[in-house]
């Protein structure tokens, strides 16, 4: 198995930028809110089970899966939550390691916004953290998604709480000042990376 870097951080913290940054280092960026997204686009199959379980209502007139709806249906039911994580996760899972399987950098940065949430810490080698302090990251989401303050506080608290990510962090990022001072830790980070996956890929082979 490819080593597996976790990264999380709540809403706005810059999981993106941080992303980015291994990126630009070449390293392979597996991205679980894109996957959760491919499994149900046109001509997948989870769309069809979708739409035949909920109706043809829970289609956009293109064909794409209504999301705004579906949010709203297993907002209001437990049941139907159910229904569709038993229907996606399998998919979702499978995705993610032909993805991981499939990448051609030492190791992977899997980028997974709900690790605390969904409890797939285990599931990584190692688990990266974009730590930021509840004001800046409420700032920086209200001037990128243009939301009122409610609704990016009501976001957070919805959201694991920073201890919570902490507790399971072996890394931890603080995004509080400027990019180019997360460029420096990543480039610190990224060494380590590749040494501990350089270990793992010889203990695999022992
Ligand atoms: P996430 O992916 O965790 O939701 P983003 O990487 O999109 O977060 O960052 C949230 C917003 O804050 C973006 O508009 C991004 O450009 C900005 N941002 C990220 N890091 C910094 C930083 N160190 N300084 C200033 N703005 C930042």
């Amino acid at each position: 198995m490819v080593y597996t870097v976790a990264l999380t951080g709540g809403i706005g913290s810059g999981k993106s930028t941080v992303a980015n940054s291994f990126s630009r280092l070449g390293v392979t960026v597996v991205d679980a809110d894109v996957i959760a997204r491919q499994v149900v686009e046109p001509g997948q199959p989870a769309l069809d089970a979708i739409s035949a379980h909920f109706g043809e209502a829970i289609l956009l007139p293109d064909g794409s899966l209504n999301r705004r709806i579906l949010r709203e249906k297993i907002f209001f039911s437990a049941a139907e939550k159910q229904w569709l994580n038993s229907l996606l996760h399998p998919l979702i899972h499978q995705r993610t390691q032909t993805e991981i399987s499939n990448a051609l950098s030492p190791y992977v940065l899997w980028v997974v916004p709900l690790l605390v949430e969904n409890q797939l810490h285990r599931k990584a080698n190692r688990v990266l953290v974009v730590d930021v302090s509840p004001e800046i990251q409420i700032a920086r989401t209200i001037e990128r998604d243009k939301v009122s303050r409610q609704h990016a506080e009501q976001i957070l608290a919805a959201q694991a709480t920073r201890e919570e990510r902490l507790a399971v962090a072996d890394d931890v990022i603080n995004n509080d000042g400027s990019p180019d001072g997360v460029a420096v830790h990543v480039d610190r980070l990224h060494r380590q990376y590749l040494e501990l996956a350089s270990q793992a890929a010889q203990q695999d082979k022992e």
